[in-house]
């Protein structure tokens, strides 16, 4: 049995966010400080973790993503990494993580098997890091960043959203990182999932205006043998120098189409889409005794109705109660 939905798309990529909670509060997540996080017994388990997991595998998911909230802030998080490491079929275990806390981790995140991060940092100076997150924890992110490239968690991949007015200035800078440090720097787009009311397209940054300005000063060049399912478009150094420029612009350029996406929150909720506005409570099938079976079947009909796009620029669109970091980013 496969996941595939009324659009003919199979479903091979599962995100699962481990914890709601985040130890940043970026203005365009979770810019507030009052915030009612998840009691703990809403959350899944590592054994409904590793069960779902399993049972997704069997239906055809190839990839797992661990997310949050911040991710690394769920406890004995290697002993998940390792469980999940051992599921047969799964070809591809990666997290998110905003890096403050991989000193202390990274090591024990290898050892258990994990191959690489993904690393999100906006800013490469510490007042506009903090102007964006609302912490003192710069030095952290960077002294993490070191410690995943000495554990082996490679190549390091770090995630940049570019705000207009604010880190905008700071994209060559990015790409001078990239290749002084051999990692993948990839934009993404600002996306209308914030608590707040800062998105419009005055801050908005495109990703083709960030390329040219790049690409003028540091040529660039298609990577070769392109993901086709990757929400990114990457780019390599035409000079050959190390690392790769790649642009996330789900807002300018949807990637709809070619979706392979689902997503479980922390709770235990199925989602068809980052911008969906219906959850799918698999937590409560599970405690209510669902077997195997009866839980394949209910991923099955959920999947089927996976929106067909998300209608961002073309009027209609709706933005979702929960953020990125509640639903897992
Ligand atoms: N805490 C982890 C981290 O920082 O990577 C994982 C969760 S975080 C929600 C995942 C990614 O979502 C981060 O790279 C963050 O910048 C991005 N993100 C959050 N809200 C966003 C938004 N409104 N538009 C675009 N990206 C967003």
């Amino acid at each position: 049995m496969l996941l595939t939905d009324s659009h003919l798309r199979q479903m091979q990529s599962l995100r699962i966010s481990v914890t709601d909670r985040c130890n940043l509060r970026c203005f365009y997540c979770i810019p507030r400080e009052d915030i009612e996080w998840l009691p703990r017994n809403h959350l899944l388990d590592f054994d409904e973790i590793e069960r779902l997991a399993r049972l997704f595998v069997s239906a055809g998911i190839r990839k797992i993503r661990l997310t949050g909230g911040e991710p690394l802030l769920r406890r004995d998080l290697p002993h998940l990494v390792e469980r999940l490491g051992k599921i047969s079929g799964l070809e591809d275990l990666a997290l998110t993580t905003n890096g403050t806390q991989l000193v202390a981790l990274a090591e024990p995140l290898a050892k258990a098997g994990l191959k690489r991060v993904n690393i999100s940092l906006d800013s490469l100076r510490s007042e506009t890091f903090f102007q964006m997150t609302r912490r003192d924890l710069h030095q952290q992110v960077l002294d993490g960043i070191v410690a995943a490239e000495s554990a082996g968690l490679l190549p390091i991949r770090l995630n940049v959203v570019l705000i207009r007015g604010l880190n905008e200035v700071e994209m060559l800078d990015f790409a001078r990182f990239a290749r002084a440090r051999a990692y993948q720097v990839r934009f993404i787009e600002f996306m209308p999932l914030e608590h707040g009311e800062r998105w419009g397209k005055d801050v908005l940054v495109p990703g083709h205006e960030v390329r040219a300005k790049i690409d003028a000063v540091f040529p660039l060049v298609p990577e070769a043998d392109p993901d086709p399912h990757s929400p990114s478009r990457n780019w390599v150094f035409r000079d050959g120098a190390p690392g790769q420029i790649g642009f996330i612009d789900s807002v300018t350029q949807p990637f709809c189409s070619a979706c392979n996406r689902i997503r479980l929150t922390a709770d235990g909720k199925l989602r068809t889409c980052l911008f969906s506005l219906q959850e799918h409570d698999l937590l409560a099938q599970m405690r209510k005794g669902a077997s195997d079976e009866e839980l394949l079947d209910f991923m099955q009909r959920v999947v089927l109705t996976k929106e067909k796009k998300h209608g961002i620029s073309d009027g209609l669109y709706v933005k979702p109660k929960r953020t990125m970091s509640a639903i897992g980013g």
